[in-house]
């Protein structure tokens, strides 16, 4: 039996060990915090669960790439969500737009709503654009067969990444409010003027096709997944921080924690990877990989707010709110002044078990830049300054402040119990992100092969996963998974695997 020793417990460790652990590997998982799930760890305050960074996702629909990937694993009646409706609000003209589920359906909605605000004769216009929009969508996301689970054939090429996602839209769509509105996925790729309309498309038609959420929190499908690696006779162990990764004429000797050292046949790092960077010797890896991945770009950061909720505040209707300004410019969604901010904020409700139909609590997302905290970036969790504290209260009550008119029973400020939240410090000390990145790496249609990563390194047995590699997310995060997996054990052995049980 071949050993595999993974380093890091999020999304990609978890996922990419329990593919191996089905296909006959002997699995060490290797996670720094006390609790195992990176992204998809979810806390407890008293009676309310929060998911930190597995909010709303898609691929869980008929044929959606985690339903199938799932049923491969044997899971797929264990892994509980719940459908999202999309809702866009315009906090300045009061729009309030709930979309559907489906292309179809979706496109449908869009020219209703159009109609009703710019006229009923330009309901055909608006319909032909969105659909012109859809299309292109469609077909870019065809270049990408992992995405739809097809295997790679021989002639696979690396499909175009120069055009942005800002081009696609202009390019499909002429009227200016549907331009300005048309990026309000954007949130989940860190959008900005010069990420791949290729990106844009593989996650907005994720989204289009149906959102999701975890039943039981975030935290339920990591534990999902550790499960599948013990009962293979895995092990998955917190509190193991790698220290160094040990690498001698291009070979992983060890991998080193605080408190052992671990052998393997092969390793995986699912770590950001500029924190491998960090760990493996000096000369592990070429120069000029360094300086590549060193200067690259990242995503934004944010502000994470968790709020607990007053037993019948706010009505719950599966939606997932955005609350955004209009006028504001969505691919600078993090790059706004202090007194502005924020731009953006993605609110996700959770139901009362004990009040059916009433939210117990509100989890809000808004893009920040990371250059917001840098003042106290030699701070660690616990132990900030009085004046972050400080500043952190002020950013809350902008946000909630953002978020009134989704609508609450009674003025929001008697609706809160309880408020905390998670800056880009936390995000950066909880996931070892660079500077609280969100999605890691920020790939640009003006050098798209700066961050386009294979899951083979030059390190023979060494091989990367996670969302820097490929994509990001819950989709993109779990089919790099597979694809770090087939390195491993055979391009297509997977992807043939999960379709033939379709
Ligand atoms: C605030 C926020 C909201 C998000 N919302 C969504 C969403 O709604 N939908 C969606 O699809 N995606 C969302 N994401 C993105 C999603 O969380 C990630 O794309 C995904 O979790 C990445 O998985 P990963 O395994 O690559 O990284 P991670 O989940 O970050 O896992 C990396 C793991 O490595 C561990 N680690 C780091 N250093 C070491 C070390 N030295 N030794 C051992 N272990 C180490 C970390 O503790 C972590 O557990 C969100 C992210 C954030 C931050």
């Amino acid at each position: 039996m071949r050993s595999v020793c993974i380093m890091g417990g999020g999304l990609s460790g978890l996922m990419t060990g329990a593919i191996l652990s089905k296909e006959g590997f002997r699995v060490i998982v290797l996670e720094k915090n006390a609790i195992i799930g990176g992204g998809l760890q979810s806390f407890r305050r008293g009676d309310y669960l929060f998911d930190t960074g597995m909010h709303c996702f898609g691929g869980m629909g008929e044929n959606g790439q985690i339903r199938l990937i799932c049923r491969y694993l044997g899971i797929e009646d264990k892994v509980e969500v719940v459908p999202r409706c999309d809702t866009l609000m315009d906090v300045g003209s009061g729009l309030r737009l709930t979309l559907p589920f489906g292309p179809r359906a979706w496109v449908e909605r869009w020219s209703r709503a159009m109609g009703a605000l710019l006229g009923r004769e330009q309901v055909p216009l608006v319909r032909q654009q969105l659909e012109r929009y859809l299309k292109t969508m469609y077909d870019l996301t065809c270049q990408e067969p992992l995405y739809h689970l097809r295997p790679i054939d021989n002639d696979y090429q690396i499909p175009d990444l120069s055009v942005s996602a800002k081009e696609l839209i202009d390019s499909s769509i002429d009227l200016p409010m549907l331009r300005s509105i048309m990026p309000y996925l954007s949130l989940f790729y860190a959008g900005r003027e010069n990420s791949p309309a290729m990106l844009h498309s593989l996650i907005s038609c994720s989204h289009i096709n149906g959102t999701y959420t975890f039943k039981h929190g975030s935290l339920s499908f990591a534990n999902i997944l550790a499960d599948l690696i013990k009962q293979a006779g895995g092990e998955v162990h917190t509190c193991e921080e790698v220290a160094s990764v040990e690498v001698d004429n291009r070979q992983v000797t060890c991998v080193k924690t605080v408190k052992d050292t671990y052998l393997a046949d092969v390793f995986v790092s699912a770590l950001p990877i500029t924190r491998l960077l960090d760990l493996a010797s000096q000369t592990a890896f070429s120069p000029a990989f360094r300086r590549r991945i060193t200067t690259a770009p990242l995503t934004y950061s944010a502000l994470t707010v968790f709020v607990g909720l007053h037993p019948r505040t706010l009505c719950f209707n599966r939606e997932a709110y955005y609350c955004t300004h209009l006028s504001s410019d969505p691919w600078n969604a993090a790059a706004v002044s202090e007194d502005r901010w924020p731009s953006l904020a993605f609110v996700l409700p959770d139901e009362d078990p004990c009040n059916p139909g009433y939210a117990k609590t509100l989890t809000l997302v808004c893009p920040m830049d990371y250059s917001a905290v840098e003042r106290w970036a030699g701070s660690r969790t616990g132990h900030r300054p009085e004046d972050y504290y400080r500043w952190k209260e002020k950013m809350i009550g902008q946000a909630l402040k953002m978020i009134e008119p989704v609508g609450f029973e009674v003025p929001l400020q008697q609706a809160v119990a309880y408020v905390e939240a998670g800056s880009p410090l936390t995000i950066r000390d909880y996931y070892g992100n660079s500077k609280g990145a969100i999605y890691g790496l920020h790939p640009s249609c003006l050098n798209p092969l700066q961050t386009h990563l294979s899951p083979n390194t030059r390190i023979s047995n060494l091989y990367i996963t996670g969302q820097d590699v490929n994509f990001h997310g819950m989709v993109g995060t779990t089919l790099t998974s597979v694809l770090t997996a087939e390195a491993l054990v055979g391009q297509n052995v997977i992807v043939n695997k999960i379709n033939a049980r379709k």
